[in-house]
């Protein structure tokens, strides 16, 4: 096992098969729909743990201001600290640059021993990605990815695409409690003064508010009282 600062421990017992869900997102903020979609896959698939890895600069963001690392990883920590199968991972934002996904699993799958097997998920936007994902033959071998259905994005053309790709990605499809709650919209409603109660923790919701995420803070009104607190 090589050294990885930030990994759980898995794979103690060498007669048994442990399954390492891993879930990664830019997680700006992580909301109920990134919880639910962890914990289904967790149940499906009999995963041991979920780790979920807050991107550090996704090549896809780069740029479009992106919330500090240190802010999504301390959200998905307090969103995830109730779930004794669910974890946090340092992993990816305390690496430097871009963050691609073939490179974590390539990192995991060097860390662990072989009687851990990854499953990466992801929702039913991001799995069409996988076949434009850089180096998708290696990608596939590494890991077995797990679609959850998503809101507003279409699963079956999703699979279509997979089973025609040269790639042999094996997917598990799995159908999720629809929860169309994006962390764009959460953003949204945010910085425009709205609720973002029910869309995530209240933990969550607390942490955004106190660190004044996504122009959260209190305006001051023109006689000089604060606006009410809404949330
Ligand atoms: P943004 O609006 O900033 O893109 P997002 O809500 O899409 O945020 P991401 O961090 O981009 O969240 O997504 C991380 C992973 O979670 C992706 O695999 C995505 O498909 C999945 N996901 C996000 N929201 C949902 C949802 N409501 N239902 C199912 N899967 C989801
Ligand atoms: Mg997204």
């Amino acid at each position: 096992m090589s050294a990885e600062p930030h990994l759980p421990e898995l794979g103690a017992d060498p007669s048994r098969e442990y399954r390492l869900g891993i879930m990664g997102g830019t997680f700006d903020p992580i909301h109920y729909g990134h919880l639910v979609t962890a914990e289904q896959a967790r149940e499906a698939l009999a995963l041991d743990l979920v780790l979920f890895m807050p991107a550090g600069v996704p090549a896809f963001k780069q740029g479009a201001g992106v919330t500090d690392a240190e802010d999504r990883y301390a959200m998905t920590l307090l969103a995830t600290a109730a779930n004794p199968a669910f974890d946090a991972s340092r992993f990816e934002i305390d690496r430097e640059g871009v963050t691609y996904t073939i490179d974590t699993l390539r990192a995991l799958r060097a860390h662990y021993p072989d009687n851990v097997r990854l499953f990466f998920i992801t929702g039913a936007d991001a799995i069409l990605d996988l076949l434009t994902w850089h180096d998708a033959a290696s990608m596939a071998e590494l890991a077995t990815f797990i679609a959850a259905t998503r809101p507003g994005y279409d699963i079956e053309q999703a699979r279509a695409r997979v089973s025609a790709s040269n790639v042999p990605f094996d997917v598990r499809y799995i159908e999720i409690p629809a929860l169309a709650i994006s962390s764009t919209n959460i953003r949204e409603r945010v910085s425009a003064g709205k609720s973002a109660r029910y869309l995530t923790s209240e933990s969550v919701i607390g942490y955004i508010r106190k660190n004044g995420l996504y122009n959260s803070r209190i305006v001051e009104r023109v006689d000089g009282a604060a606006s009410p607190d809404r949330r």
